[in-house]
């Protein structure tokens, strides 16, 4: 990938690129709608991931392109606004660029730029946050700066809320900054902090993206925030993380049944995120993987931001050899499903389930499999 992304560089500006920096997508694991509620999540870096490549440049231009889009986009260094159309995907690494400073962090001025990736856009893996992450260590290393990773994930995330106007939590771009190969990163996202997690070995992850989406999933998500937030409230505290099961139960009938059910999945998602900590320092991959599927059914029964779909894939895969555990990954209300495997799960294994699925819905998902991976790093020009 790096010498292509240099081959690419090198045809579009004539020259080499000074600064590579790569950063990789990410899996949400386990904690499911729990960081909007201060509670801890935990996710892993995936193998896969966007390159973005970088020579400054004398005159006052920033030139963007990537390998997913055609033309070149060329923004004049005092023009910071967001673009539409054709040229809305350089929003994410502007968004980043308007970003530093909020954060106390200088921007670099005229450049060209080069993205390239081998994760696939809009497939609940947050390419978004790859390339965001991986702009920013791009910027900040030709600005000559060198803040903290915490401030790279902090920007990243601003850039992805204020400038591309998408409210994303600390996760994507906590995982993609601070992940690490047979790892995974766990969030508090009370501080936020952050710490990774060593994975036993042989472990796999499969992702079946169904590309379908609730058509009201913007609103079905604010809605569950809302109702967290009031169920937080009746409890008598500002948010659930606050609240342990015991308190739940002796609080539960200030709630209203949908908020009981809201917060009964978020106080029982949080335990199983420590929960799951603990089986996998003691390197029990069946019980983690229980965990997996147990966050699942709470997501069916509880929060209700599964779908047919996405239950028939977790039925379909834990119900095939090999496979741990299986749950929604990200937000829900349709998008993708993660299983997490040990080697023998096979690509015939997976085949089976897309076929099965196509059987019943009329389309095939796509399949991808991943191994963890690093999280955003320069790599050697
Ligand atoms: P996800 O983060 O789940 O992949 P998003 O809709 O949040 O989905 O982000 C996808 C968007 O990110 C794309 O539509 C595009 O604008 C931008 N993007 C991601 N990777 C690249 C890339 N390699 N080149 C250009 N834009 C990219
Ligand atoms: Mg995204």
């Amino acid at each position: 990938m790096k010498s292509a992304l240099t081959a690419k560089f090198r045809a579009i500006h004539g020259r080499a690129p000074e600064i590579i920096a790569r950063a990789p997508g990410r899996i949400e694991f386990i904690g499911n709608h729990t960081d909007y509620n201060g509670g801890t999540v935990l996710g892993a870096a995936i193998d896969r991931g966007v390159w973005v490549a970088l020579a400054p440049r004398d005159d006052q231009q920033r030139r963007f392109s990537s390998d997913q889009r055609g033309a070149i986009v060329s923004v004049a260094v005092d023009r910071l606004e967001r673009l539409s159309g054709d040229e809305s995907w350089a929003n994410y690494p502007l968004g980043v660029l308007a970003a530093l400073p909020v954060f106390g962090v200088r921007a670099p001025a005229g450049f060209d730029y080069v993205a390239m990736s081998d994760l696939p856009a809009g497939a609940g893996l947050s390419s978004s946050a790859a390339i965001e992450m991986a702009s920013a260590l791009a910027f900040v290393t030709a600005a000559g700066e060198q803040p903290a990773r915490e401030t790279l994930v902090k920007a990243a995330r601003h850039a992805e809320n204020h400038f591309v106007g998408v409210p994303c939590g600390i996760l994507d771009q906590g995982v993609s900054g601070f992940g690490r190969k047979n790892h995974l990163v766990f969030i508090d996202c009370r501080g936020p902090h952050f710490e990774t997690v060593p994975l036993p070995g042989g472990v796999h992850f499969w992702i079946v993206n169904t590309h379908t989406k609730h058509a009201l999933v913007d609103g079905l998500y604010a809605e569950r925030h809302r109702e967290c937030m009031a169920a937080a409230r009746a409890l008598g505290v500002q948010l659930l993380v606050e609240v342990s099961p015991a308190a739940l139960a002796a609080g539960e009938r200030k709630l209203s049944p949908v908020q009981a059910k809201r917060a009964r999945h978020i106080v029982e998602e949080i335990a199983r995120v420590d929960r799951t900590r603990a089986a996998l320092r003691a390197g029990d991959l069946a019980a983690v993987g229980a965990l997996l599927t147990a966050s699942h059914r709470s997501s069916q029964m509880l929060f209700e931001n599964s779908t047919e779909e996405l239950d028939f894939l977790v039925d379909t895969l834990v119900a095939t050899p090999h496979v741990h555990g299986a749950r929604l990954t990200g937000g829900g209300f349709g998008g993708a499903v993660m299983a997490m495997t040990s080697g023998d799960f096979a690509e015939h294994h997976a085949n089976e389930v897309a076929v099965a699925y196509g059987r019943k819905f009329g389309t095939r998902p796509d399949l991808l499999h991943a191994q963890t991976g690093d999280g955003a790093a320069l790599l050697p020009v």
